[in-house]
């Protein structure tokens, strides 16, 4: 390898080949048929049969003449004649039948890698942690799933069409040659125009690695691109709103030069392999047939080794380009692999323990929590943080942005583990518990829920896939949704569109409730909406969230003072550390950060 940067193993791709190998030895079956009666049925017919016709039995194969006379007689000739002109349309038929299973069968076997390809991509995306999503832009990935992973299945299709009948043929090719030197003396000529064969593997590295930074740079610019894309798509409001339209133009159109600029620099190594090829295999075979006219070859024998010659070169030509396929796939496949062989930074224990079952207390213990991603000179997200929620408290988290609130909320759920302390569960550390089992305990009211491109009965069912309507029913009366689902055209068989749209801030928050309440789970954590609903969707969301906290554990992020009437103990925040921890009127008197909070808030 030209390269000397970490390279994941080939080995990655073999669990997708093997579904592919059976077509793949099918495409190449009826491939090698399709060759056979093309590249040697058709040339075969004409030297030993056609001549018959046109009256000069001499030229044609005896053995032929011989079998068509024991089977039609004397006068043979007519119904030889009528055989040929049926039987060709039917080895036409056979060979269109081969070529059209070889195609076929190499298809499936490209589509079957595919499928297990993109199966095993995405299943894996959906077990990486937070961190991985946090790491890259989520346009990116789809087209390392959409177009890497078909990049991929081009390559694997060229290598079976290719790889197994070009060797053969440069085989063929190559024993002809030697077999003929050896027996007519002419191996000096052919032992000159084939040393520059050796030479063309000169110009094949050079240009293939040369493609393969292109191909990196090709394959990671795709997906900005459609990283820029998805952008633009996600944020129509942002845009029109600020008017910045000409500015995302802008910045695609820059992208789109420079996926411009590097596919043509693609294109430009993988085609000039080719004609240096033939270029050096020229030269190589001119020297040849000098050397060879001056020491006597013959016409005959010369023209026989010319074809030969040049029947081996093609192959060359074509594992030279397979080559520069293969380095073109490699930028795709190292962007796959980097998906398959992510590490999981919250990976499940081997022996994992039982959740116990029942309300337990939650205890951070001297847990300290920096982000992979975090500046080194910033202060931790969290630290020193130690204390213990009991079970059925009511805690509001508060402090200024970036205090560590949302940090701490997410260690509970194990979206990320402690740097170092330990989180426990009824006395059990979080990493001794398996993500599923822990995350069951646990409802989750985000602060902008996302809603899935389904019913809204689906979208509530989501937190429990076994409920049963009238549990829907039930989980939306509670969360005050009720009524406006039944407004609904189509009630609870209303479609929601992608990410939500046709829902207010304040109703995808209650359908968010509503899923909790269906979940019916010891744990709640509620992220509160920053930005503030409607007061009539505010005053249901309150209400709801009054009922839903009733004889759970709740740790809510507050960021609105209206909302601290539900915690029975606040807990402070400040730049990381919990610097007050009680009942909000203890607070109010002892902790002057609080009550400054507090008093800007109703100021505004
Ligand atoms: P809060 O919820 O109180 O606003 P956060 O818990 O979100 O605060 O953030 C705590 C600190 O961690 C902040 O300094 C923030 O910049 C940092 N932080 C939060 N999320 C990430 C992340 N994904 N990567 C790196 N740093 C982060």
């Amino acid at each position: 390898m030209a390269t000397r940067t970490a390279q994941p193993s080939l080995r990655l791709l073999k669990p997708f080949l093997r579904p592919a190998v059976w077509p793949m030895v099918g495409g190449f079956v009826s491939g090698l048929g399709y060759a056979l009666m093309s590249g040697v049925g058709l040339p075969a017919m004409l030297k030993t049969v056609m001549p018959v016709f046109f009256g000069r039995e001499e030229e044609a194969s005896p053995q032929v003449v011989a079998a068509a006379k024991a089977l039609f007689g004397e006068d043979y000739a007519a119904k030889l004649l009528l055989v040929a002109c049926l039987g060709m349309p039917a080895v036409m038929l056979l060979r269109g039948l081969c070529a059209l299973m070889n195609r076929y069968l190499l298809n499936l076997a490209g589509f079957r890698f595919l499928d297990g390809l993109r199966r095993a991509v995405f299943a894996r995306l959906q077990e990486l942690p937070l961190e991985f999503y946090q790491r890259h832009k989520a346009g990116d990935l789809v087209s390392r799933l959409v177009t890497d992973a078909q990049q991929l299945k081009h390559l694997v299709t060229a290598l079976s069409e290719d790889l197994i009948k070009q060797p053969l043929l440069l085989l063929a090719a190559l024993g002809f040659l030697i077999y003929t030197s050896i027996t007519e003396r002419s191996a000096l000529f052919t032992l000159i125009a084939l040393l520059s064969v050796p030479v063309c593997v000169i110009p094949i590295r050079a240009a293939t690695t040369r493609l393969l930074r292109r191909a990196r740079a090709l394959a990671y610019q795709s997906g900005e691109l459609a990283a820029a894309v998805t952008e633009t798509v996600q944020a129509p409001l942002e845009i029109q709103a600020d008017n910045l339209q000409s500015r995302q133009q802008e910045r695609f159109d820059q992208q789109l030069r420079v996926l411009l600029r590097l596919s043509m620099k693609a294109v430009k190594y993988e085609s000039i392999v080719a004609p240096i090829i033939e270029f050096i295999a020229t030269v190589g075979f001119m020297i040849g047939l000098y050397f060879g006219v001056k020491s006597g070859i013959d016409f005959a024998t010369f023209s026989a080794l010319g074809v030969a010659l040049y029947l081996s070169y093609e192959p060359i030509k074509a594992l030279g380009s397979i080559q520069a396929k293969i380095r073109s796939a490699q930028g795709s496949f190292e962007r796959l692999a980097a998906i398959l062989t992510a590490p999981d930074t919250v990976p499940d224990p081997p022996r994992p323990k039982p959740v116990p079952a029942g309300r337990q207390p939650i205890r951070f213990e001297q847990v300290r929590f920096r982000y992979p991603t975090q500046a080194l000179d910033t202060p931790a997200a969290l630290s020193d943080v130690d204390v213990e929620i009991a079970p059925g408290e009511t805690v509001a988290l508060v402090g200024p942005s970036g205090a560590g609130k949302t940090t701490f909320a997410l260690l509970v759920p194990r979206f990320y583990d402690p740097t170092e302390g330990r989180v426990t569960y009824g006395g059990i550390d979080l990493r001794e518990l398996t993500k599923a089992d822990l995350r069951r305990q646990i409802a989750i009211v985000p602060q902008n829920p996302a809603l899935f491109h389904a019913t809204i009965a689906e979208n509530i069912r989501v937190s429990r896939p076994d409920a049963s309507d009238a549990d829907v029913i039930e989980a939306a009366r509670r969360a005050y949704i009720h009524d406006f689902i039944q407004s609904l055209p189509a009630g609870y068989d209303t479609m929601v569109g992608e990410r939500g749209a046709s829902l207010s801030g304040g109703q995808r928050q209650r359908i968010a409730v509503a899923r909790a309440f269906l979940k019916n789970a010891p744990v709640l954590i509620l992220d509160e909406a920053t930005s503030a609903l409607d007061s009539e969707s505010e005053a249901m969301v309150q209400e709801a969230l009054k009922q839903l906290v009733q004889g759970r554990t709740t740790i809510m992020i507050a960021h609105r003072f209206s909302s601290l009437t539900l915690a029975n103990r606040i807990l402070v925040f400040e730049q990381g550390r919990i610097t007050g921890d009680g009942p909000p009127e203890t607070l109010r008197r002892t902790h002057a950060t609080y009550r400054r909070m507090q008093e800007l808030q109703q100021l505004a």
